[in-house]
């Protein structure tokens, strides 16, 4: 597994090399985002691990340009920003994940494997599962505890999308482009009734809820 580390501050860049390379990543680092840029467009990584904070380029202009450029790695952010508006910012951006320093590095490995397992290709999964939710992608069918879900073709698609997804946050820009196809977050409410239409399907009364709302951010599948 090759790993990009883009980390400016040189104490934080050897200790994680040194760490990432002991848990068995092969890791190429840069200190700026030219060179990131470069390696990034050169070399075949499976996660890009980006510091927000470059002497040459904010983290997110280099995120988007990396896209722009057509590298489809995911992406886990590191960041000493804490705010929402950060996150929401990162995700949307083209970052995948999202880890605020100080972190423990157990986080950031079990992050990292969990990266790796979502770009495994999706076109050969057939079955999604995430708790007591199982999604029949074939069939396009639905159900909980074995019971099946009612679903519209659109709330199929959002729930596919949750379910692809589990434990992550999804904000209502992600899940416009994602599911309706639009890029721009248009004003409208769509996503908010959808979501509350699925809920009302998925998270029947007696069932321990699954989809919920982070407040101004987006949504989360919980996952455990
Ligand atoms: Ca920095």
């Amino acid at each position: 597994m090759q790993l990009l580390l883009v980390e400016d501050e040189i104490e934080i860049q050897s200790f994680l090399k040194r760490s990432l390379a002991e848990a068995g990543y092969q890791v190429d680092a840069a200190a700026d985002a030219r060179t990131a840029e470069r390696l990034a467009t050169e070399g075949k990584y499976d996660v890009l691990i980006v510091d927000l904070g470059l002497p040459d380029l904010d983290g997110f202009a280099l995120i988007l340009r990396l896209r722009q450029l057509g590298v489809t790695a995911p992406v886990l952010i590191l960041s000493a920003r804490r705010s929402v508006d950060d996150r929401v910012r990162g995700l949307e951006q083209g970052g995948d994940d999202y880890l605020t320093k100080p972190f423990a590095l157990a986080e950031l490995l079990a992050r990292l494997r969990n990266l790796m397992k979502r770009n495994v290709p999706s076109s050969e999964v057939t079955r999604l599962r995430v708790m007591d939710l199982e999604l029949d992608l074939l069939r396009r069918e639905a159900s909980r505890s074995g019971e099946v879900l009612h679903l519209t073709p659109q709330e199929f698609t959002l729930l596919e999308y949750l379910c692809r997804n589990p434990g992550r946050v999804v904000t209502r820009s992600m899940i416009l482009d994602k599911v309706w196809g639009m890029r721009i977050q248009p004003d409208t409410n769509v996503v908010d009734v959808h979501i509350y239409r699925l809920r009302g399907k998925v998270d029947t009364s007696g069932r321990p809820p699954l989809i919920r709302t982070l407040r101004g951010v987006g949504y989360v599948l919980k996952d455990r």
